[in-house]
């Protein structure tokens, strides 16, 4: 559907006719597309866009209404902001964009969609190309849209399953390998100290034994929980390392600062009080080895799992239900 635009040439004109060409043209297309004019009011909005926004063409045509289709507040479409010059704005609007053909040929932005006609949120993948006169005066721009959502959702799974842990949720050892690269290359730099904290779950084994393999898989998942909740601040990373060893990357902290995260992930896992019959004392405890990093040449993040597993192997020996630190601090009983 078209609107009559003042100073439009007279009904039966070449011009008339090649608008309604050009109209028609756009209801057989599938692909879902609306054009704005010079000052931003609707003036198509084919059968596909009906069809994937829930819109009339009635509703919109003539208007500037056509951010109703998509959002629940008003705010420019990907169009408004081509007819007006404003594609600087496109980043801020948008969940991803790139104009690699430029903005005098034509935009791309992708963005979660609320489609409150819908009901339901769509990831749209949306071009916005202008068109000019022959004087080179913008008369329309024209806004296609490619509903992606199921790539989406499908692309953010795959990704999950490449970081998360499948069992806890929480970041996988890819992540935390990688973290640990980008982490030690920052810290090369800025020499803020950073820390990590190796930990293993006490006498597991038995734990598994005694209350069954399922039960123990609960177990770890209440203990990642708890650890993500002690470790809350931008920046650190809490992963499941294998097994039943957990790490966690304290970034721009110091010795003491990494004691004082153990003591407190020592004492929450006393509070859940998991019983464990297998334990020294009764419940679930769990053993920390901590190292910081040193401003010395030859220390490498290599070096730095490696003094950590040796403070968590003497945390093991001097009783577990404690943390040791490579700097030579441990928990005071
Ligand atoms: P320690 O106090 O010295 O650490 O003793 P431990 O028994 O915890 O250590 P060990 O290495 O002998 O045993 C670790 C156990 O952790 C054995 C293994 O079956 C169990 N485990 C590893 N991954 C999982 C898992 O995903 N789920 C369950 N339920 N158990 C696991
Ligand atoms: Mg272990
Ligand atoms: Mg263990």
């Amino acid at each position: 559907m078209v609107a009559k635009k003042k100073g439009e040439p007279a009904a039966g004109s070449d011009a008339d006719l090649g608008q309604s060409f050009a109209v028609n043209l756009m209801q057989h297309l599938v692909v879902p597309t609306f054009v704005l004019d010079a000052q931003c009011n609707v003036l198509i909005w084919n059968k596909a866009c009906e069809r994937l926004t829930g819109v009339q063409a009635a509703e919109v045509i003539g208007t500037r209404e056509h951010w109703r289709a998509f959002y629940e507040a008003p705010r420019p479409c990907l169009a408004d902001l081509v007819v007006q010059g404003r594609v600087g704005e496109v980043e801020a609007l948008y969940f991803t964009h790139g104009d690699a053909s430029g903005p005098s040929f034509g935009v791309h932005a992708e963005n979660w969609c609320v489609m409150p006609c819908l009901g339901s949120e769509l990831y749209l993948a949306i071009d916005a190309g202008p068109i000019y006169d022959g004087d080179g005066n913008l008369v329309a721009v024209i806004e296609t849209l490619r509903d992606m959502t199921d790539h989406r959702r499908a692309q953010t799974a795959l990704e999950q399953m490449a970081t998360r842990d499948f069992l806890t949720g929480i970041a996988n050892r890819r992540s935390f390998d990688e973290k640990l690269v980008s982490e030690w290359k920052r810290e090369c730099r800025d020499l803020r100290g950073m820390s990590l904290l190796m930990i293993d779950v006490d006498h597991f084994k038995r734990y598994n034994d005694t209350y069954g393999h399922q039960a123990g898989d609960r177990c770890l998942q209440q203990i990642a929980t708890l650890l993500e909740q002690v470790v809350f601040r931008p920046g650190d990373l809490v992963a499941r390392y294998g097994g039943e060893e957990f790490a966690v990357i304290l970034t721009a902290t110091d010795a003491i600062g990494a004691g004082i995260v153990a003591n407190r992930i020592l004492e929450r896992v006393a509070e859940l009080a998991l019983p464990h019959s297998g334990s020294e004392c009764g419940y679930v405890t769990l053993s920390i080895g901590i190292s910081t990093s040193l401003p010395e040449p030859d220390m490498t993040q290599e070096n730095l799992i490696s003094l950590a597993d040796s403070a968590l192997y003497k945390a093991k020996h001097a009783g577990r239900n404690r943390y040791v630190s490579d700097q030579g601090a441990e928990t005071v009983e």
